[in-house]
């Protein structure tokens, strides 16, 4: 089986690649995935498979082997680019000025299409069934992810298991990463508006300074970080943007404030986000003013179930060679897979896709984000082969 799933996914490496360099020509940014949707839709019918639309403008498939009711393993890809203008001088540079693939959601994409190439062509060699989940919107609250499973992606088939992979600029192409447990951060964005009464700066007496009551918020809050969590759970809280409007006579009436809270554990998130709400609150009421907080919830914190985890990393040992497969950091960045994790027992890898020799290192996000292409083959061969071997356990 495997030298077959290898077989195929070099046979058909060249069109992965092409479906990939038109996915990256034309990004499509969260929510609105409907000329993506329609390709992808497109490529499987082509194969044999039909897609039935959900979300919006996300899809789900089944490719049934077997006995297609033993067992069920959902692959799922994300689809949307982001509102970046490509620097890359490439031939599959992006059409859409202004919208990017800078976070390999094309890469995603098209390797969930080689996978279905591969295992629709072996379908009657595996038992169970294996579930395409390509959903819209990774990179927008509230998330893809979390529209996919109020509609229902994770019913008729509910699968017992999902997969997920994700490109990494900073490991080599040819080599995949695991982290078992807590891999990524849960994500809640801080509004904060500190009111006091402004007035002259030599007459602070007349009126409340609201900087310097969202100093002393600024500061204190840390301490929820550092006094409260248990040390054993990551957690980050950051503020990027303050606002105080005045000038170096003027206190301003108010200072906005905006920031966020993350974290690897969802009963200390909840009561972190109480406290540094009362927090917050409590200090400008003792000084005088008033703090309006706003948190607009994101993600959860991603967890891989461990034993899948450890199954996963043993397959692509077997099918990469021990080399090749490296374990992960944990990474307080936010990913909406994380929604998938609490709800399946789930496994989320990173695909390597750097090259230093070709000049393949920027980071995601950026405007010269770019990928070895060679991971397209890996990318589509080793899911396959990760989905088929869960399936025969
Ligand atoms: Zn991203
Ligand atoms: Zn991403």
């Amino acid at each position: 089986m495997k030298e077959k799933i290898k077989q195929l996914a070099h046979a058909h490496a060249g069109e992965f690649v092409a479906n990939r360099r038109h996915l990256h020509q034309n990004p499509e940014l969260s929510y609105q995935e409907y000329n993506t949707q329609k390709y992808v839709a497109e490529r499987l019918k082509e194969i044999g498979i039909t897609p039935t639309s959900i979300a919006n403008t996300g899809l789900v498939a089944t490719i049934e082997g077997r006995n297609p009711s033993s067992k069920v393993v959902a692959l799922r890809a994300d689809m949307d680019a982001l509102p970046i203008v490509e620097a890359n001088d490439v031939s599959y540079k992006s059409r859409n000025q202004g919208v990017m693939h800078a976070c390999g959601h094309d890469v995603h994409t098209a390797s969930l299409l080689g996978v279905s190439k591969i295992l629709y062509n072996l379908r009657n060699e595996f038992e169970g069934t294996v579930k395409l989940v390509f959903q819209p919107a990774e990179e927008k609250a509230p998330g893809g992810a979390s529209v996919m499973i109020a509609e229902g992606a994770l019913l008729n088939p509910t699968p017992n298991k999902m997969l997920g992979q994700h490109v990494a600029p900073n490991i080599p192409v040819g080599k995949i990463g695991f982290r078992e447990g807590m891999y990524m951060a849960s994500a809640d964005e801080l509004y904060f508006t500190v009111k006091g009464k402004g007035g002259h700066g030599a007459m602070p007496e007349l009126g409340i300074d609201p900087v310097l009551i969202t100093s002393h918020i600024i500061v204190a809050l840390q301490q929820i970080i550092s006094r409260n969590r248990n040390p054993r759970y990551p957690s980050v809280l950051t503020f990027g943007k303050v606002i105080a409007n005045g000038a170096t006579n003027v206190i301003p009436n108010e200072v906005y404030v905006e920031g966020t809270f993350r974290a690897m554990d969802e009963e200390w998130r909840a009561d972190a986000l109480g406290r540094i709400k009362k927090m917050a609150e409590g200090i400008a009421e003792s000084m005088g003013g008033v703090c309006e907080v706003f948190i607009q919830k994101g993600y959860p914190f991603l967890k891989n179930e461990p034993e899948l985890t450890r199954r996963m990393k043993g397959a692509a040992i077997d099918f990469m060679g021990q080399e090749n497969v490296i374990d992960l950091d944990i990474w307080l960045a936010a990913e909406d897979f994380a929604y998938y994790t609490h709800h399946v027992d789930s496994c989320f890898y990173r695909l390597g896709t750097r090259n230093e020799a070709r000049g393949i290192i920027s980071g995601v996000h950026t405007p010269t984000f770019d990928i070895d292409e060679s991971a397209l083959e890996i990318g589509a061969g080793l899911m396959s082969w990760l989905a088929v071997s869960e399936l025969s356990l």
